[in-house]
């Protein structure tokens, strides 16, 4: 078992306002609450295997969590890297980027584009989807006529959105072409910043098939490593908050209900997947769609990153807090 690659990452605070509360201050891999006059709150400083503060770029974050995930899968492997955190912690900034900081989802295509040019001996074939998990329903973000699509498992395929599109793409013009449509179509019909995308989880998915060329050439199946197939999952999770402080009833409890529940089983997936977890015994991969569609990802042989991002302001200290006790049960 790949052991999880678990790191935080501070943003930047939204306001320069003076503040004299409490306050996070990260020292290496390590994160720790301090008092308005730097002494340490104890029971609240948390180590992971990184600690970025607020002037980490997404290339640092690329660079440190997700490039070797992106390099196992053109090798065969699959891979997922997970941002997780409360809306409006950078999750999004993360994964999909800015126009002066390219996101994960952008630097990994390009990656993976430049592996599978340097990897003259085989041929390749990527595949591409993009879904939206809402309220338990999964969401084709490629053809957003299809809702409610619904996962299979079978012999040939493992297991499977039936009927989500599948892309095939030559590189990465074409793929962040996709990407853009697929984004677009996310926030269609979104009427507040607030609104759907802190409440769905989004994957994007790559599949990156290959064979070798000396198969395919003398047309034998010279050993078990000629044809190899694994999926790459970006994935940008709902809004980690709690439904209390929300504090609304009707549609928006019983997103909340749905959001808390597939984020504790994802949690419960992690835990026993790790270090911590180790009486391992029942996965509860079943639980939640989420963890169902990634579960060819997590755990054996595949390679996983959660990046938790946390915001920096005293008013969010209650919810950083519980991003952090997410994140050590991860490690
Ligand atoms: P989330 O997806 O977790 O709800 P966002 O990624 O949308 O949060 O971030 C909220 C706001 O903070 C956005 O305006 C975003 O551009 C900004 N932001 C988040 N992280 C960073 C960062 N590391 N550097 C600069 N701005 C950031
Ligand atoms: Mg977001």
């Amino acid at each position: 078992m790949e052991k999880i690659c678990v790191a935080v990452r501070v943003r930047p605070a939204v306001s320069q306002e003076f503040s004299n509360g409490t306050y996070w201050k990260v020292e290496d891999n390590r994160i720790s609450l301090h008092k308005p006059l730097g002494t340490p709150v104890s029971g609240a400083s948390y180590t992971f295997d990184h600690v970025f503060d607020e002037t980490c770029t997404n290339v640092k974050v690329y660079d440190l969590l997700v490039k070797d995930i992106v390099r196992s899968a053109v090798e065969g492997f699959n891979g997922t890297a997970f941002a997780y955190g409360q809306t409006s912690s950078g999750k999004t900034f993360t994964m999909n980027g800015s126009e002066n900081d390219l996101g994960i989802i952008h630097l990994a295509v390009k990656d993976i584009f430049q592996n599978i040019q340097m990897q003259t001996n085989r041929e390749f074939l990527v595949r591409v989807s993009y879904m939206e998990i809402y309220n338990e329903e999964i969401i084709d973000l490629l053809a957003p006529e299809n809702q409610k699509l619904q996962i299979h498992e079978s012999l040939e395929r493992g297991i499977f959105v039936s009927g989500l599109r599948e892309e095939i793409v030559n590189g990465a013009e074409q793929l962040l072409k996709l990407i853009e449509l697929g984004q677009a179509n996310q926030h269609f019909g979104e009427t507040n910043m607030n609104a759907r995308s802190s409440r769905s989880h989004t994957i994007f998915r790559m599949v990156i098939e290959s064979k070798s060329k000396d198969t395919i050439s003398s047309g034998e199946y010279s050993s078990s490593d000629a044809i190899r197939v694994s999926a790459l999952n970006l994935v940008d999770l709902a809004g980690s908050e709690r439904i209390a402080k929300t504090g609304a009833g009707g549609v928006r409890l019983k997103e909340g209900k749905h959001i808390n529940k597939s984020l504790m089983i994802l949690g419960n997936v992690i835990y026993k997947l790790s270090d911590g977890g180790k009486q391992r015994g029942h996965i509860p991969y079943r639980d939640s769609k989420l963890t169902r569609i990634l579960q060819p990802a997590l755990g054996g042989n595949a390679k996983t990153s959660i990046i938790c991002t946390v915001a920096p302001e005293e008013i969010h200290v209650e919810e950083t807090k519980g991003t952090l006790q997410f994140a050590s049960r991860a490690k």
